[in-house]
């Protein structure tokens, strides 16, 4: 049996507790009743005693009273021992009273009799009558009762009601505990252990108590208690059942909503990735380079879309026809026709596009009901099925669209899919946005660079014979004159002038003036015979000339071409006081690599030597005597 009990308690049995209480009660009622009953049968023995007492009166009055008369002494003894050998009697007194005599008492006493006030005393006058109507009183009779006797019949009487109440009280205990364990314990125990036993899958079994009769009791009561309490524990059960069941489909339900969910996030988040990777790329690539790397984003945006096929449709400048611009197919062995579709054509899915920047289709026939037949044959004809379209368009750009497409159905386009689809139309609108501003920048850069380069040609050419200029000779002379120092090699240094050039501007005029410096220029423009040589006009009718890796002889050889070069030309000159037609002077140095520190002492050389040729009679070249010749001269003078 099943019964929960508390740890240090033991079981009782409420029979028993009955069993003690009735005895108990019957205790107390028996001590009542025997006090009572004792009293009564005090009572009942002093009425009893006295009732004999009153016999034995009637029994001895006659005889006593005749004895006295006949003054018979023996007779009156004999009379008095046998009244006070009734048991009842303890002590019998006779007075005998006589008018010419004084009283007389005679005592005839029970053997330890003593006087008590207990028991009852009967006085009784004897009369005799000689003769009838003569009544003459002869004696006083007493009788004491005797109170041992009382005692011993109250005894006898207490210990019969004592007796009769303790069985009395242990049946009526005995009969209450078998009434008790037979109408209750029993069924208690029987509810205990059915309630002891109860569990969830037995709730359907009835509590049924083994009753020979229908009773309504209150034991019934507590079986149609149970019995409901184990139907609404069975309901609860089951209704905690459904909604346990419930809940464990709606958290089943949750748990794949939030892996899904979650495996959605990741994609997205790693095609976030990707596509910040890819739009990294196109931001920093070159012109040149941004279709390449708009081609590998709809590759690899295509690759993880699981899509076989992209194509990138701009429109043709002429806003005629679409024309696959940039496309990837899974599948390169069927070559399919991507290109050249009419904007009419069109119009629908176009419309379609400008409604949503981004449709998708699940299927061909999807795509099939909502354009026409011409505007997804080119789909249908790639075999693709699922489709998703985006606009690459702002406010005022018109960049074409995209379409992804997949070879098999597709039950809708997931989240993350459309979202790497908007993300990857929002990259590769901002790509073209991005291409095209770096075009209008090249654009730009390069108008402005050709008119830097036009400036910096006019900032550093001569305007009059387009040579260099002094500005741009002297950036040259730097660089040549350092790299010579570095690389050790020589540096010729040429300074050409005009003769008597003054008296030419005099005579023939400033005009006829300028176009004869543009002569001698192109004169020794033409004479150079290396890339690295340099002609420049350092002054009005001065020109210097740069000879880079070339030494004394070479150097003298080709001044003398120079020379003969402008004399080739045979300007007239009538001015000039060595020729009839216009001659240079030329004075050259060589750079002595071991002395000189800056380009300035080279010049001041061939400048010296010019100064010689021109002192020395002019149309010639003079090769300027190194410094320390000069000093070995002034020392040997
Ligand atoms: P020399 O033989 O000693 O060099 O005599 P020269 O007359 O050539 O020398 P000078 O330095 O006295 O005269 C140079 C002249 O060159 C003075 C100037 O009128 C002329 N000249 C300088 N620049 C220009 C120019 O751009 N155009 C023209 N037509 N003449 C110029
Ligand atoms: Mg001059
Ligand atoms: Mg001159």
């Amino acid at each position: 049996m099943a019964l929960i009990m508390r740890p240090g308690t033991s079981m009782g049995s409420l029979g028993g507790r009955l069993v003690l209480a009735t005895l108990s009660f019957c205790l107390v009622f028996t001590l009542l009743m025997i006090v009572v009953s004792t009293l009564s049968a005090w009572k009942t023995g002093v009425a009893a005693m006295t009732s004999e007492l009153m016999q034995i009166e009637q029994v001895y009055q006659g005889t006593l009273s005749k004895s006295i008369w006949e003054m018979d002494r023996e007779s009156l003894q004999t009379h008095l021992s046998s009244a006070a050998k009734v048991s009842a009697v303890g002590q019998v007194t006779l007075k005998i009273t006589s008018t010419n005599r004084a009283p007389e008492t005679l005592v005839s006493t029970n053997a330890g009799w003593s006087a008590s006030s207990w028991a009852p005393t009967r006085r009784l006058a004897l009369t005799y009558e000689p003769y009838p109507g003569a009544s003459e009183t002869v004696g006083e009779l007493t009788l004491y009762g005797d109170e041992r006797v009382l005692w011993a019949r109250l005894r006898g009487e207490v210990s019969t009601i004592v007796a009769t109440q303790i069985i009395q009280s242990l049946l009526l205990a005995g009969l209450i505990m078998l009434m008790f364990t037979r109408l209750v314990t029993v069924h208690v125990q029987r509810i205990a252990s059915h309630l002891g036993q109860l569990a969830p899958s037995n709730l359907g079994h009835t509590l049924v108590l083994n009753r020979k009769k229908l009773h309504h009791d209150e034991l019934t009561l507590l079986v149609t208690g149970v019995n409901e309490l184990q139907d609404s524990l069975a309901d609860y059960l089951a209704k905690q059942e459904r909604s346990e069941r419930e809940l464990a489909k709606h958290r089943d339900r949750l748990a794949e909503l939030v892996q899904d969910r979650t495996a959605e996030l990741e994609a997205l988040a790693a095609a976030q990735k990707v596509v910040l990777t890819l739009s990294n790329r196109i931001i920093h690539a070159p012109l040149a380079e941004i279709d390449h790397y708009n081609f590998e984003c709809l590759r690899d945006i295509a690759m993880r879309l699981n899509a076989s096929d992209a194509v990138w449709y701009v429109i043709d400048p002429g806003g005629n026809e679409y024309r696959a611009f940039l496309e990837w197919h899974a599948s390169t062995t069927a070559a399919p026709k991507t290109g050249g579709f009419s904007v009419d054509g069109w119009s629908r899915l176009l419309a379609t596009l400008a409604q949503n920047n981004l449709v998708t289709f699940p299927s061909q026939a999807a795509l099939a009901a909502a354009v026409t037949p011409d505007e997804s044959a080119p789909f249908a004809a790639l075999g693709l099925e699922a489709t998703a379209f985006a606009m690459l368009r702002g406010a005022d750009e018109q960049f074409g669209f995209l379409v992804f497409g997949k070879r098999m159905e597709v039950p809708q386009w997931r989240s993350d899919e459309l979202a790497l689809l908007a993300m990857t139309s929002q990259m590769l609108l901002q790509s073209a946005r991005h291409k095209a501003q770096l075009v209008d920048i090249s654009e730009a850069h390069r108008a402005l660079q050709t008119a830097n380069t036009r400036l910096e040609n006019l900032a550093r050419t001569d305007p009059l014979t387009g040579l260099p200029n002094r500005r741009h000779f002297d950036e040259f002379k730097d660089n040549e004159f350092w790299r010579s120092k570095r690389s050790g090699q020589p540096l010729a240094l040429l300074i050409c002038d005009i003769d008597f050039f003054k008296g030419y501007n005099d005579t023939y005029g400033q005009a006829q003036g300028d176009q004869c410096l543009c002569a001698v220029a192109g004169a020794l423009r033409s004479s150079l015979r290396r890339a690295g040589d340099m002609v420049a006009r350092i002054g009005g009718e001065e020109f210097a000339v740069l000879l880079p890796a070339t030494i004394k002889e070479p150097a003298l050889t080709l001044a003398e071409s120079y020379r003969k070069a402008v004399a080739d030309l045979a300007i007239p000159h009538s001015a000039s006081s060595v020729a009839a037609y216009v001659t240079i002077s030329i004075g050259l140095a060589v750079l002595d690599l071991e002395g000189a520190d800056d380009f300035d002492a080279l010049f001041r050389q061939a400048d010296q030597a010019l100064y010689r040729a021109k002192a020395g009679g002019r149309n010639r070249v003079a090769y300027a005597v190194p410094m320390k010749d000069i000093l070995d001269e002034q020392c040997t003078s």
